[in-house]
């Protein structure tokens, strides 16, 4: 089943796997739900996503130009558990990538976070504790991403330009103030829905139905106590080398954006 990508309205499609159609509520629901919401936001003004997306071409970016370069991306990192596994992947098939990094994470394992960019990758931020930025004052969303960047620049002596919301969620103010800065948000425009603990299978089949020139894949390479990567790193050599396949190189974000990595 295909269902819209709520990132790229316009574009992006990715598969539904069956237990999202059991856990998802009812068409009637879903509609009065999106109503309440639609309401909810013409009252404040609030644009979505995908009008963020529209509005800020140059700041907000969920895929590359149309050519054949893919980016890989990995999130939540660093995690001693995931992390080394997604890195000697990456080596044996040298493909270089980008890694969104959470500050307290990168401080409990900073040689993790050394070792990703010692490997040729880029880092960008991902905030310090991941929490969902529309919750957020102003003032605690600059400290998420100042702290963060405070981190990194300890440790790999480069202050991110890239910024990665947890959950792809970011609101206009904060949008704003990431561009008078001087960063660019990225999201993506194909999830490998890989935070499920979904199957290898599973995980190759939501990217390679649905990547193609510029795409932006949403992969994760840490997690919660209780996450499974398994899946993710199982299917990435078969993902990498199938698409190679078919002719598409593999950049990092930087150079697929034609952006520097640091501020
Ligand atoms: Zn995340």
């Amino acid at each position: 089943m295909l269902v819209m990508c709520l990132l790229c309205p316009d574009t992006a499609v990715h598969a539904a796997k069956p237990e999202d159609t059991i856990s998802s509520p009812s068409v009637q629901e879903t509609s009065s739900i999106e109503r309440a919401e639609k309401e909810k936001r013409q009252e404040k003004q609030i644009l979505t996503l995908g009008q963020l997306i529209k509005k800020y071409p140059d700041t907000f970016k969920i895929h590359g130009p149309h050519v054949k370069q893919i980016a890989l991306t990995f999130d939540d990192v660093p995690d001693p558990r995931f992390t080394p596994q997604v890195l000697k992947i990456l080596s044996e098939q040298g493909v270089k990538a980008t890694f969104f990094v959470v500050g307290s994470r990168a401080k409990k394992h900073p040689d993790l976070v050394a070792r990703i960019v010692r490997e040729g990758h880029v880092i960008g931020n991902h905030s310090y504790n991941h929490p969902q930025f529309h919750k957020l004052t102003m003032v605690e969303y600059t400290d998420q991403i100042i702290k963060t960047e405070k981190i990194l620049y300890g440790i790999t002596g480069y202050k991110p330009k890239l910024i990665r919301p947890p959950y792809g969620d970011i609101t206009e103010n904060q949008l704003r103030w990431a561009k008078r800065e001087g960063y660019k948000i990225v999201n993506w425009n194909v999830d490998s829905l890989d935070w499920k603990g979904i199957s290898k299978e599973a995980v190759k089949r939501n990217i390679m139905t649905t990547a193609g020139q510029g795409s932006i894949i949403l992969q994760h390479a840490g997690g919660g106590s209780t996450s499974d990567l398994s899946g993710t790193i199982g299917a990435l050599p078969e993902v990498i080398r199938e698409l190679k396949k078919k002719g598409y190189t593999f950049v990092t974000l930087p150079r697929m954006l034609k952006v520097q990595k640091d501020k």
